[in-house]
């Protein structure tokens, strides 16, 4: 049996000024042009070409790799496998930063009861976790844990009690019971340790990653934006895209300066519940999403979305509804983890998000979320430089609802314009013209944003011209329609999108 998500209903009225309102009702979206993208985690269910290339058919528009397990070899073995297999997908590597893991758990895990005592072991001296004896991949880490402590194993599924010590291991009692599967991170109360982020590895991951054309870098554990800066000096003048892992209380605190040097963010649910008391998740990712489209930056909701199909065919309600929810809070993608990685129907998992997002996007108030940008948000973070492209953004917004518009053009060869287009979440489709394959691949985290491959040109006329055609031969417009196409000149030392044409095709 597919999942229930209910059938569509009537959209409700938009909100917003008279006028808009009645462009709203005529730009109904279609159910068949999902906006909202889909990163799904690619681990060993998911690993072969026929299994990658069917997710990709899903909706799979990015495909992460987390590097948290294996070797680099295995990880760009993976990234190549992904690039034969699913082309258009683009590719987000994953760079595990100072998390802690286990020891490894033979296959099928350990079942922990709440009250059993277990013993937590230097890593280097117990490789093997057991159901008495779990290993700590750092072994400062079990030196310094004292009674009292609370250790989360997992993403905080199952959680621990230093109870006392016996030798070099702390003696736990088990408080919150589950399963266990797997090499499951661990954390500790932060005065327990401090790590940094990037680490030495992560770092001496990145060459390996350029070299192979990585579309985009998440970073983990983020705490500040010099540790962006870390990770965007160490790619060398490189286009590869960074996403910041929102995962820690210090990143929350200084989120607008994050932003400010990051490309896309990502709303890392796990960690961070672990890290802020759980019932703040919903509330940070809703600012954190809120304030990554300010910025126009593309956000990633992520983690236990549609955790029991691990296991089951058919999500719970609450996880259906946990993904709509996550789209009409303004996420540009909803991202499957272990529902890809390591579930049991990775292709279903896909597919069936595919269907709630389409479904949620039918009653996605467009206007009232465009219309809600305030002047300040539109004209762009004052430490976001192209404050020039995130005027003209507004003006086509808005020029396009009034014209009725059939698409909104952003020429664009770095990936920005479409970006920032894309804030303002549009009903009618925006067409990214670029010459750039790579910047054709990042766009796939873009929220709304179809990227098309256009020639080289010379003038601003030209690229105009060129983007309007192949946006009428892709069959998003037809003679008769109006376009507003986004543009600005190849010659300037510092491009800028200063140009707004509204086209009528003929
Ligand atoms: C998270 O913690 O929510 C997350 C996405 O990070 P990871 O999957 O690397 O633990």
């Amino acid at each position: 049996m597919d999942p229930d998500v209910p059938a569509p209903s009537p959209r409700p009225a938009a909100a917003g000024p008279r006028y808009l309102r009645e462009v709203a009702a005529r730009a109904t979206p279609r159910a068949d042009r999902r906006r909202t993208r889909i990163v799904a985690t690619v681990g060993p269910a998911s690993d072969s070409p026929a299994t990658l290339a069917a997710m990709a058919e899903a909706g799979m528009d990015v495909a992460r790799v987390p590097l948290a397990h294996g070797s680099i070899g295995e990880a760009l073995e993976r990234v190549r496998r992904i690039r034969t297999a699913a082309p258009t997908a683009a590719i987000l590597a994953d760079l595990p930063g100072p998390k802690i893991r286990t020891s490894a758990f033979a296959e099928g895990g350990v079942l922990f009861e709440a009250g059993a005592e277990v013993l937590l072991l230097p890593g280097s001296t117990c490789p093997e976790s057991t159901a008495t004896r779990i290993g700590v991949g750092l072994d400062e880490i079990v030196a310094g844990l004292a009674e009292g402590d609370q250790v989360a194993l997992g993403d905080g599924g199952v959680s621990l009690r230093v109870v006392g010590r016996s030798g070099d291991g702390a003696r736990a009692e088990v408080e919150s019971p589950g399963r266990l599967q797997g090499r499951p991170g661990v954390t500790v109360p932060t005065s327990r340790i401090q790590l940094a982020t990037p680490t030495t590895d992560d770092l001496s991951r990145l060459e390996a990653l350029v070299r192979e054309g990585i579309d985009l870098v998440a970073v983990s554990f983020v705490r500040s934006a010099a540790d962006m800066l870390a990770v965007r000096a160490a790619l060398g003048g490189s286009s590869t895209m960074l996403c910041a892992k929102i995962e820690t209380p210090e990143a929350i605190a200084d989120l607008d300066a994050i932003l400010g040097v990051s490309d896309s963010v990502m709303v890392a649910r796990g960690d961070l519940g672990v890290r802020v008391p759980l019932e703040d998740v919903p509330h940070h990712q809703k600012r954190i999403i809120r304030s990554g489209v300010r910025f126009g930056r593309p956000v990633i909701t992520a983690t236990q979305m549609l955790e029991s199909m691990l296991a089951a065919p058919v999500p719970t309600r609450a996880e259906v509804t946990d993904v709509a929810n996550a789209v009409l809070d303004g996420s540009s993608a909803v991202m499957l983890s272990g529902e890809t990685a390591v579930g049991r129907d990775p292709v279903r998992a896909v597919a069936t998000m595919a269907r709630i997002v389409a479904r949620t996007e039918l009653d996605f108030d467009y206007v009232s979320w465009g219309a809600g940008l305030g002047v300040q948000e539109i004209a762009g973070s004052p430490s976001s430089p192209p404050r020039i492209t995130a005027a003209i953004t507004g003006a086509g917004w808005r020029a396009a609802l009034e014209q009725d518009a059939a698409a909104i053009i952003a020429c664009t060869r770095s990936g920005e314009t479409a970006r920032m287009i894309s804030r303002f979440r549009p009903s009618m489709p925006i067409v990214a013209a670029t010459p750039s394959l790579h910047t054709a691949r990042q766009l796939a985290l873009s929220w709304g944003v179809d990227a098309l491959l256009v020639r080289e040109s010379a003038s601003t006329d030209d690229i105009v011209w060129f983007a309007v055609q192949e946006t009428v031969a892709a069959g998003y417009a037809k003679a008769g329609d109006v376009v507003v196409v986004l543009a600005g000149s190849p010659n300037e030392p510092e491009p800028v999108t200063d140009t707004l044409r509204i086209v009528r095709v003929t």
